[in-house]
């Protein structure tokens, strides 16, 4: 809550107001009116807001520090009007678990209102004199860094120029993913100066991230990643607009989502993502670039209108999830995805400033440095770009999977309490993340080779529950021990 106030700031009452039985902390600040600034000895202040812009604002501010931190309640209350020394002008009071969070949203808040709020100060000094007062200088440094000295390096680079660069400033992305590959790819995007991007990730940072997603840090585990990788981003390079969004992209949402952008970066790391945001962005005609990996090797590709044919020409129907790794099962290094994502950048960057690239899909082993193209052409039955093409337009309902009756959907315990649970996961997941409740542990791998003995010498009379950390690997299961008649098996994903 933030409020504007033309009445003295009672702090103990609004202390009193913050009362969390679960809060660990209670950080409050008080900004007080102090009887000098720079050399001048100041007798009273007056603050006049734009008040209607300066609520709007600071709720945004509020969110953010929501988002960022693990906190119960922010507080904030700013006054505006006439006030004389030692009266507090701006009050802020957090409420969180940990004094850490509590600390360090307050000081986001703070320093935010102080730059970003459509308010201004007007100091009355002993001297009779008086003069309104940039806060700007007092708090942040933002847009400190020349334009020209932040770019100077790329800008001697032909294919750039001023000309690039301003098609680069005028440019609006929208980048699907803030993971391994996606941090790479922002990082170069922003600090390339294109102007205004979006990014989308629903994920909270996990310790197993760290080695590769480089926006993150050790503090930030548990949070949410869009919120975290759109500040970092906009102190890397102050110069442009970054917002996000953490919801999950889907069918539902992407229209709403996905409209008049220049170019669709797509750092997903699932089928059913890149499918929907491929089909999406070829029926709205927006250039895409895609990447995927798999240990050193990975692939690059571009869709646009000059594509000789698109993913459905090679993939005409999505392949089953459970039929690739995803990097909890695959295992994945930094310094790869550093590489690709990186690349998904520079293809970007080319596309903007229409500098000629390929349009078939590389692919690269950076651990024997071999690479290779595929060049598609365009099958003419295409579902998506074909003769008689079934796909066009979108239409949401085409990719809206429908959920067998075996894959366990409802997520309350007790539900879950009628199966016997069986753990599939690899050890090292069991060890780090505990189900709650007890399960038998049998392995399981992806390959056709495995015995599956384990699991059909089970008791038929009871219902198995195949539970995996994101639903695939034990779909997969349930759906091969269902198709030779062991019908008790069901499926279920932690996430
Ligand atoms: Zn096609």
């Amino acid at each position: 809550m933030f409020s504007l106030t033309q009445d003295p700031i009672d702090s103990s009452s609004l202390t009193s107001q913050m009362s969390n039985p679960q809060a660990g902390a209670l950080v409050v600040f008080e900004g007080l009116v102090r009887n000098h600034n720079e050399g001048q000895a100041v007798a009273s202040l007056e603050y006049e807001s734009y008040s209607d812009l300066a609520l709007l604002e600071a709720e945004k501010i509020l969110n953010e520090a929501r988002s960022l931190y693990d906190v119960f309640e922010i507080q904030c209350v700013h006054r505006i009007g006439h006030l004389n020394i030692k009266e507090i002008a701006v009050w802020v009071g957090v409420t969180s678990a940990h004094r850490k969070d509590g600390f360090k949203a307050c000081q986001y808040v703070i320093d935010e209102l102080k730059v970003r709020l459509p308010i201004w100060k007007k100091e009355y000094y002993l001297s009779g004199d008086a003069t309104w007062v940039n806060c700007q200088q007092c708090s942040h440094t933002h847009h400190s860094i020349a334009k020209e000295d932040y770019y100077e390096k790329q800008l001697q680079i032909s294919e750039i120029g001023e000309k690039g660069q301003k098609i680069l400033e005028e440019s609006h992305l929208f980048v699907i993913g803030a993971g391994g590959l996606g941090c790479p790819a922002l990082t170069y995007l922003a600090t390339a100066g294109v102007g205004h991007i979006t990014l989308c990730d629903a994920d909270r940072v996990d310790p197993s991230n760290l080695h590769r997603q480089t926006l993150y840090q050790k503090d930030d585990i548990g949070k949410l990643k869009a919120p975290i990788a759109a500040q970092r981003l906009s102190q890397m390079n102050p110069h442009i607009e970054v917002d996000y969004c953490s919801d999950r992209l889907t069918a539902e949402n992407i229209e709403s989502l996905i409209t008049d952008f220049d170019l669709v970066l797509d750092c997903s790391d699932n089928f059913t993502t890149k499918f929907l945001v491929h089909d999406y962005c070829y029926d709205q005609k927006i250039p895409l670039v895609q990447s995927s990996l798999y240990q050193f090797e990975g692939q690059i590709r571009l869709f646009d209108e000059r594509s000789g044919g698109c993913l459905r020409c090679t993939w005409p129907e999505e392949p089953e999830a459970s039929c690739t790794g995803t990097c909890t099962q695959a295992g994945t290094l930094g310094a790869v995805a550093g590489v690709f994502g990186s690349l998904q950048a520079l293809e970007a960057l080319k596309v903007l400033l229409k500098i000629p690239t390929t349009e078939e899909t590389r692919i690269l082993n950076l651990l024997t440095f071999e690479s290779f193209s595929l060049v598609q052409d365009r099958d003419l039955d295409c579902p998506l770009c074909g003769r008689s093409a079934t796909l066009i337009p979108f239409k949401k309902e085409n990719y809206i999977r429908k959920v067998k009756e075996w894959e366990v959907s409802d997520r309350s315990l007790q539900n879950l309490r009628d199966y016997e649970w069986v753990d599939i996961r690899l050890p090292e997941e069991r060890k780090k993340e505990t189900l709650p409740q007890p399960a038998l542990e049998l392995p399981f791998h992806r390959d056709a080779l495995m015995p599956l003995e384990p699991y059909t010498n089970l008791d038929p009379n009871k219902k198995y529950l195949l539970v995996c950390s994101e639903g695939l690997r034990s779909r997969m299961l349930a759906e091969q021990l269902r198709t030779i008649g062991f019908e008790h098996f069901y499926s279920y994903g932690l996430d």
